[in-house]
């Protein structure tokens, strides 16, 4: 069976192989100890639980939600929760694992995990989705703590959701305990710049590969597929720093223009849209087109920041970016990564490029500890050197070695997490 026909069949399984085989890569080159590798392969452990909702009708849902926690090498578990239709053990697995190489590779002293609800959020109505919310953290209460797991934002959650469940973590502790969970709004401890932080690092990212190329930023245009919190903040940032962004897209399609984009104006439009999307959006110079269509545009640099596998061996042929900076977790599969690799294309990996949002959570959940809170120029400034450092890790590890920047990624941040099993040991 080849990878698109897997993926019709169960995307999650599909993406959970991928990353499997990423990191079996870099085991491989690394010389991995064999009894660490297998570790490294599982999950230590994933939790699911059903979750009766009642309805505003008076009818009771039953939602499936998933904790996952890879692995506590490196200190607590962390990662997002995420809303989607698409949710499987199998997803969150692969989600959690990428978030154990990803704490690693930036370098903040956390382990992977993951979890979410298979559920179309746009489906329910707020007083639904705190309900649902409420008793996915009561579910997950047991294994989640400020030392244990925490959990933070990921697609279709955002700050308010993170209130819910600050809210009921309380609640059941009879305590505050606001390092519980990341991304929390700044009147509930969260912290300054968290909101925008993926998209910075995304951009910051962009910046620091163009300069390894010797190109400006304002001579480039970039193309980002996704107008969620990560794509429309990369867009923002990017655009900051001086390149021009010609096209986005979102589920309602893509939308390009040669001359450049107002993502203000877009993501004005968004705010204000019944159906919170780009759908309708129309200004002179502006084509509509489709999102597989923006995976093929002309342009430097191309930004992923949607959902898992959209860059396939079906399409990736005809990628003409130069540049592929991954917004999104996991948008590239082996086999494309191979081909774009032939084509000379160079892929900044997920695992760095959208790391920006969990170094902020690391930054929120140190502020919340020392109940004593940055200034956002601190915090952008921190992240900032964090993801400077990292690049430059990898950068010079790929060329001394001389692998594309998704295996050195791999291999300095499994050695990292190889090193803190081997010093603790196997217990008992
Ligand atoms: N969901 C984000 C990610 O995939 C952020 C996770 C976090 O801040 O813990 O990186």
């Amino acid at each position: 069976m080849t990878s698109v026909e897997m993926l019709a069949k169960n995307p999650g399984a599909s993406f959970l192989a991928n990353a499997q085989a990423s990191l079996t890569k870099a085991a491989q080159a690394l010389n991995l100890d064999p009894n660490i590798f297998a570790l490294l392969r599982t999950n230590s452990r994933s939790l699911i639980v059903s979750l009766p909702v009642e309805m505003d009708d008076g009818h009771v849902e039953v939602f499936t939600g998933y904790r996952v926690q890879h692995t506590t090498a490196r200190g607590p578990a962390k990662g997002g929760i995420r809303y989607h239709p698409s949710v499987s053990l199998e997803e969150v697995s692969a989600l959690a694992q990428l978030m154990t190489w990803k704490c690693s590779l930036v370098n903040v002293p956390f382990s992977g995990g993951k979890g979410g609800i298979a559920v179309d959020p746009r489906r329910l109505s707020e007083n639904e989705l705190r309900r649902m919310t409420r008793r996915y953290t009561y579910a997950i209460s047991p294994i989640i703590g400020p030392n244990i797991d925490i959990p933070a934002p990921d697609m279709n959650t955002n700050e308010r959701t993170m209130s819910w469940i600050s809210d009921t973590y309380a609640i059941i502790k009879g305590e505050s305990n606001s390092e519980i969970v990341t991304g929390k709004p700044v009147s509930l401890g969260g912290s300054l710049g968290r909101i925008d932080a993926t998209g910075l690092g995304v951009a910051i990212s962009v910046k620091e590969v163009l300069k390894r190329a010797g190109k400006p930023m304002e001579e480039c245009t970039v193309a980002v597929q996704g107008f969620g919190n990560v794509g429309t903040w990369s867009a923002r940032h990017i655009a900051e720093m001086g390149a021009k962004i010609v096209a986005v897209s979102d589920i309602s399609g893509g939308y390009y223009n040669p001359d450049g984009l107002d993502i203000e104006a877009m993501a004005d439009y968004v705010k204000q849209s019944k159906t919170r999307t780009l759908e309708g959006y129309s200004t002179p110079g502006l084509s509509t087109i489709t999102n597989e269509e923006l995976l093929e545009l002309p342009c430097d640099v191309l930004v992923p920041a949607a959902m898992e596998n959209q860059i396939t061996e079906a399409n990736a042929d005809r990628i003409q970016a130069k540049f592929i900076v991954e917004g999104a977790n996991g948008p590239t599969t082996p086999e494309a990564d191979a081909i774009l690799q032939e084509h000379g294309i160079i892929v900044v990996p997920d695992i760095l490029a959208n790391a920006g949002g969990v170094v902020v959570s690391y930054f929120e959940w140190v502020q919340g500890r020392e109940g004593f809170y940055w200034t956002v120029d601190e915090v952008r400034t921190r992240l900032h050197h964090f993801m400077e450092v990292a690049f430059d890790d990898m950068y010079t590890f790929g060329q001394h070695r001389n692998v594309p920047l998704r295996q050195s990624a791999m291999m300095l941040a499994v050695q990292r997490v190889a090193d803190a099993v081997a010093l603790r040991g196997i217990f008992p």
